[in-house]
């Protein structure tokens, strides 16, 4: 029996009067691979950011947000994580975050700093283990040979590989990836999704993927999580998610525009 990664209840946010989340609830087992797919405007960054802790949702008695086993939006109050419980979800946002002046490498090593004792990570001296687990990442996302250069000088798509390395480097369980393609060329898009269904389908790690093109929703994940104006519109097979239901999803907006 697989485990729960995610678990979501009566989460709800609101930005003044505006509600951005509504009662949202769902989960998601060990080891899926999930497109979290909806307009524009609909609420899946902040959906993200709850799930990471970056946002707190409304208090409500009900509201949970378990992820990978502990509660961390208790009833809208935010439960602090160790350094150690944070390197298990890795974060992948569209504006690569990366440090640009500093090596590839570098930044990868940068994924190890919560799994150090806390002396050494304050003085950012890695092994020589950590530098060739952090090459071995490398390797994985096909930049070993970059490793040296610094992360300003990549493209866009290798940026985001680095970011994934870096995830890697953390031991993350759970990738959660906001819109992670959105502003790369196709072929770049193509690669980095091809290495997150990798590292899904050969180490087990939980991916969650925001996504606006439907398109690659449907080639790379068995699932879709649909929001529309900040409510669950759709969970499901994304196999099910008919061309009816999509439209109506966006709003009868030219499915090629998505
Ligand atoms: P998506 O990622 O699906 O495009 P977002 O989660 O970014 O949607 O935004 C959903 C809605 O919440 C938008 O209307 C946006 O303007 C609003 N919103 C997001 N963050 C904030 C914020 N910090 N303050 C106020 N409104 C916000
Ligand atoms: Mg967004």
């Amino acid at each position: 029996m697989s485990l729960t990664t995610i678990a979501v209840n009566q989460l709800s946010k609101t930005f003044g009067h505006h509600p951005v989340l509504q009662e949202i609830g769902f989960e998601i087992r060990q080891g899926e691979r999930v497109a979290l797919i909806g307009p524009s405007g609909s609420g899946k960054s902040t959906l993200m950011r709850h799930l990471v802790g970056l946002t707190r949702a409304n208090r409500h008695r009900s509201c949970c947000v378990h992820v990978l086993g502990r509660d961390i939006q208790r009833a809208g109050k935010l439960v602090s994580a160790s350094r150690v419980e944070r390197c298990r979800t890795g974060y992948i946002f569209q504006q690569f975050n990366l440090a640009g002046r500093l090596s590839v490498l570098t930044n990868v090593l940068v994924g190890r700093l919560g799994r150090m004792p806390r002396w050494r990570a304050l003085l950012g001296r890695f092994s020589a283990e950590e530098r060739a687990m952090a090459l071995r990442a490398l390797q994985r996302v096909g930049l070993a040979e970059l490793a040296d250069q610094r992360a300003n000088t990549l493209s866009g798509g290798q940026m985001q590989r680095v970011a994934i390395a870096r995830a890697l480097m953390q031991e993350a369980e759970l990738i959660l990836a906001d819109e992670p393609i959105a502003s790369l060329d196709p072929r770049s898009a193509r690669e980095v999704m091809d290495i997150l269904k990798r590292i899904n389908e050969e180490d087990g790690r939980t991916v969650v993927i925001t996504l606006h093109q439907v398109e690659y929703a449907r080639e790379y994940c068995q699932r879709a999580i649909a929001l529309k104006q900040g409510r669950l519109y759709y969970d499901g097979p994304i196999a099910q998610l008919t061309d009816v239901r999509l439209r109506a999803l966006y709003d009868n907006a030219g499915l090629d525009e998505l």
